[in-house]
């Protein structure tokens, strides 16, 4: 059987959501011959769609369906309808990520026997063998065509990274260089090498990033065993009298109520709407929502400790020009409790365009110190701070009833309150950026708080334990076999690193173990 699919096909695959997750394991699949219909919400964008304009190109790609937030972050007060800044296109997140595309430490799978009990965190160790991805990382980055891995090139670097850089090495960091990116520094895999254009977090217009969008889902199509459906939107997973997943009950672009029969359901709608479905798909035999007997489906939300560091010299930097996020200094990522804080973080280049630097380096104010920071932005460079978050149970996604979304489905409230890790690791972070800065004669340095979540991670956690999660070590929900999770929610702990490259290699791993289940029955 060949694409297109019969909605009354009980044999496919459903994968909700086509981004980092989604987008590859629908490809991994059709590529092993098992027939997949991928349910995407957004449309489709191709480089020639992408606009090189911050806030236009927010309004064509960005989720801004309703939602809502809580607790004590700053997103929640200057930003409370937009906890997060997540796509809603073919190819999900990967049409706005950066690249940055970096393993997990070995210690980070084991953060509960690495940290050991901190207070207030809800640690676990991943039921996951670090060496066992070794080579699930070696085909994300192929895939990917990560730079500095493979005999692959760096980037080159940009003046936001070489201010950057020289004010690493001032400080003594080592570990400082253009980073590992999913941009080609050569031409690769039919992609170009990128042109430093900038404008990377708006869509590639030369596709020389690497996204879902272009590669892994029209490879999928191509072999003939894989349906995307864009612009649809899924409301529901049914199940059966026995408790398997039976379909998806979803709005068609045509905003017709339509239902895809499945073998197996794959969940990828990203680490805030794929616990919002598993709760809104609550039936009698699962008050609670499906694969949720933990009680852990939405908690143990993390979004990285992130914060910026903006600072401006006497001198133009242009840090808009070029890569937007192609720098890293590594030397912080390391666990070493003497600093105060268990786990690590990353500092990396970051630019924002004009635009976005007004919204976000102090939405509260317009005074002089903001305004005149703003006179000097040709004079600004700018990086971001990533580091290791605490989850905790409190921290979750839960259906806010009193306000619906265009479906009349309830919209995900998003609560977090910052551990007191979190804090004193942003505090570190935030001292030794701007010492990175001042090394090289910054002439003001702006510490700036963390902005709408990129790295939406937890929520439907791997555990070893089906008292202690939502899925097993394979994504695969402990209560329900033909249910997975395949996107960042199923993350346990959200070590320092970018989370995307993880996320692929799991995608890649997921589908060897879903066409396998299939090949003997057990699905
Ligand atoms: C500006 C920016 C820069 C970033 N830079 C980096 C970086 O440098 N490195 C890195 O590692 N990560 C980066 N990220 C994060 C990265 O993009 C995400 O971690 C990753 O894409 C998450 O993958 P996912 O599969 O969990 O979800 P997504 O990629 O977000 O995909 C989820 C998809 O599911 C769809 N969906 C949701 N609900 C439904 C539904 N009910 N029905 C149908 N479809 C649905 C959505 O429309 C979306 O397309 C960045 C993110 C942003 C916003
Ligand atoms: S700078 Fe490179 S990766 Fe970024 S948008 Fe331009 S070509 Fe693409």
């Amino acid at each position: 059987m060949t694409a297109p699919f019969d909605l009354s096909d009980d044999t496919v695959v459903v994968v909700i959501g086509t981004g980092a997750g989604g987008g590859v394991l629908a490809n991994e699949l059709a590529q092993k011959g098992v027939s997949v219909v991928a349910l995407e919400a957004g449309g489709r964008y191709l480089p020639e769609d992408y606009i090189n304009d911050e806030w236009e190109s927010f309004g064509q790609l960005a989720w801004t369906d309703p939602r809502t937030t809580s607790g004590d972050w700053r997103v929640a007060r200057d930003f409370s309808g937009l906890p997060a800044w997540i796509v809603k296109a073919v190819g999900g997140t990967t049409t706005h990520w950066a690249g940055a595309s970096l393993r997990f430490q070995d210690h980070e799978w084991k953060a509960r026997t690495t940290y050991g009990d901190v207070q207030g965190a809800n640690l676990l160790d991943w039921p996951i063998d670090p060496r066992e991805m070794d080579d699930y990382y070696t085909r994300a980055e192929e895939k990917l065509g990560v730079t500095r891995t493979n005999d692959r090139a760096g980037l080159p670097g940009n003046t936001n990274f070489k201010v950057f850089e020289k004010g690493a090495k001032a400080l003594g960091y080592e570990e400082v260089h253009t980073g590992r990116m999913a941009i080609n520094s050569a031409d690769y895999d039919e992609r170009p090498a990128c042109q430093q254009t900038g404008f990377c977090f708006q869509g590639c217009k030369w596709g020389a990033k690497w996204s879902a969008a272009y590669t892994d889902i029209p490879r999928g199509e191509a072999t003939g065993n894989l349906e995307v459906r864009e612009r649809c939107h899924v409301l529901r997973i049914e199940h059966d009298e026995e408790g398997k997943a039976s379909s998806v009950v979803y709005v068609d672009a045509g905003g017709t109520q339509q239902e895809q029969k499945a073998r197996v359901v794959c969940v990828a709608g990203n680490s805030i709407e794929s616990p919002r479905l598993l709760l809104n798909s609550a039936s009698q035999m699962f008050p609670d929502g499906l694969a949720n007997s933990s009680g852990q489906v939405g908690r143990n939300y993390m979004r990285h400790v992130t914060g910026s560091v903006y600072a401006t010299f006497d001198k133009p930097v242009r840090m808009w020009r070029g890569t937007t996020m192609a720098g890293i200094i590594q030397d912080e990522a390391r666990h070493d409790p003497e600093r105060g804080f268990v786990g690590g973080y990353e500092l990396e280049t970051l630019a924002l365009g004009l635009p976005f630097m007004a919204a976000f380096l102090d939405p509260g104010g317009w005074g002089r110190e903001f305004t005149s920071a703003l006179d000097h932005y040709e004079n600004m460079a700018g990086m971001w701070i990533v580091g290791e978050d605490m989850p905790q149970e409190t921290n979750r996604i839960t259906l806010n009833h009193a306000v619906t979304d265009q479906h009349g489905l309830p919209v995900a409230d998003v609560h977090f309150d910052d551990h007191p890790n979190d804090i004193a690791m942003r505090n570190h972070a935030y001292k030794q950026g701007m010492a990175v800065y001042d090394a090289v004669g910054a002439t003001r340095t702006f510490p700036t708080p963390p902005y709408p979540s990129t790295h939406n991670l937890g929520t439907n956690r791997m555990s070893a334990n089906p008292r202690d999660g939502v899925v097993n070590s394979h994504g695969q929900s402990h209560d329900i076999a033909n249910l997975f999770v395949s996107d960042g929610s199923q993350f346990t702990t959200g070590a320092s690193e970018n989370p995307t490259l993880t996320i692929v290699a799991l995608a890649i791993r997921q589908a060897e173990f879903i066409a396998a289940e299939l090949g003997r029955q057990n699905l």
